[in-house]
């Protein structure tokens, strides 16, 4: 079964509101099984939007569209549907009920242009709205074509959709889709691809889809099937293939675990503490860590220590060492490391300095070079980074690879 997504609304088209409604859906028909081959927005204009749903029904077998239910004169989306589907509007009696009763509970007078929320196409299933004032519908289309009408706000929309409009896909679309993500944070994308090649070009089912995010890789690995626990069976083959390839350089196999998750989990099951001295990230890193629900369990404190002066001052970094190598350098960066577990009293403490650019460059320093120090019980790793991008890109990717420093070496420490 294929989906079609068509966004209502000149402010779309302007650039004023983001398409989150299309990410939503997208994503939603994506673990339903249904594919989704086009996606399109189009202002509130009845003849562009009546082209776009006539084109719609001729190559998908559902429409879902978003945006223009509400009572005003450029809300036409359902107008525009049941014409391009051939069918009139009739009065649906408890949607003007539910809507007389929304207007007396929420104490306002009801204007006569709400009426026409409460007409829906003769053949159509309505999706009542506990949200909002204009119920969603799902319309009978020949052929056994569904158009899928949805109120624009976000807050109606999503609950409409979870609730009332997937029972009925799944029922429409037999069998499931099922994921399991492989999360890597110590290689680049290609290196992980050159690595699986061979299963994806293989593969059917279970699918392997690669994609990157700042710092990590993420494996999608998809099964299709009638049900989930065999959807579960033909991924699990794949995901151990994939766990005996890449070993500790997988973080975690669970779509909705965080690099920072695992290491404050790590260090709150050693019952450690974290500290951090940061430079170029002033801050980020330490953020980044209490992202994480309990990350008071692991921090107490971390020092921005963006000047010289301050990099002395609080982690005791060498004057000589400022001056004769500079402050992004390897020596720095071991002392601000090794410095801020004695200031904090902490297990665990990180150092990053770095240059995020655009400026301050040299023959030998260039925007993107970053040190990152990471100390664990006296004994301390550094490593030299020369990252790519803007000067935020650079501050984002220095704190990834910090996370992952401090897994790797917690890790380490443990097989000790
Ligand atoms: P209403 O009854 O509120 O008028 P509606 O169904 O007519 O709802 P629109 O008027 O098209 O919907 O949009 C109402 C609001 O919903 C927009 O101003 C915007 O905030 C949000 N919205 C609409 N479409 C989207 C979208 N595709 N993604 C995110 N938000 C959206």
């Amino acid at each position: 079964m294929t989906a079609e997504i068509i966004c209502v609304g000149t402010e779309i088209l302007l650039g004023n509101i983001v398409n989150t409604n299309a990410a939503y859906l997208s994503e939603r028909l994506a673990s339903l099984g249904i594919s989704v081959f086009f996606e399109t927005t189009v202002g509130d204009n009845p003849q562009r939007l009546e082209e776009v749903i006539h084109t719609g029904l001729k190559r998908s077998d559902i429409l879902i569209l978003s945006g223009g239910l509400g009572p005003t004169k450029d809300d036409l989306t359902k107008e525009i549907a049941a014409k391009a589907c051939g069918q009139k509007l009739i009065q649906d009696e408890k949607a003007l009920k539910k809507l007389k009763d929304y207007f007396a509970e929420t104490k306002r007078p009801m204007t006569e242009n709400n009426l026409k929320q409460a007409m829906v196409p003769e053949d159509c299933t309505v999706l009542y709205n506990d949200n909002g004032t204009a119920p969603g519908m799902i319309l009978h289309a020949s052929e056994g074509k569904k158009v899928v009408l949805l109120p624009g706000p976000p807050a109606e929309l999503i609950p409409m959709f979870h609730n009332q409009v997937e029972p009925i896909l799944k029922k429409l679309q037999p069998g499931i889709l099922y994921s399991k993500v492989v999360k890597i944070d110590c290689m680049g994308e290609s290196a992980v691809e050159t690595e699986i090649l061979d299963l994806i070009e293989k593969q059917t089912n279970p699918t392997v889809a690669p994609y990157a995010k700042t710092g990590e890789v993420h494996l999608r690995v998809t099964a299709k099937a009638e049900t989930e626990e065999e959807a579960k069976e033909l991924v699990k083959p794949t995901v151990e293939e994939l766990k005996r390839r890449f070993g500790y350089k997988i973080y975690t196999t669970e779509s909705d675990v965080t690099l920072e998750e695992v290491v404050v989990e790590t260090l709150a099951k050693r019952n450690y503490t974290i500290a951090a001295a940061e430079s170029c990230t002033a801050g980020l890193f330490t953020g980044r860590l209490v992202n994480v629900a309990g990350a008071s369990d692991v921090l107490n404190e971390s020092f921005i220590t963006y000047a010289n002066e301050a990099k002395m001052k609080y982690l005791g970094v060498k004057e000589e060492t400022l001056k004769t190598v500079g402050a992004v350098s390897e020596q720095t960066a071991r002392q601000m490391a090794e410095g801020v577990t004695k200031t904090a009293g902490s297990d665990v403490g990180v150092g990053i300095t770095g240059l995020a650019g655009p400026g301050g460059e040299t023959e030998e320093k260039k925007a993107g070079l970053v040190y990152i120090g990471v100390s664990i019980h006296g004994v301390t790793k550094v490593n030299k980074y020369q990252l790519k991008g803007n000067r935020q890109k650079v501050r984002e990717a220095a704190v990834s690879r910090a996370m992952t420093m401090v897994r790797l070496a917690l890790k380490e420490e443990n097989e000790k």
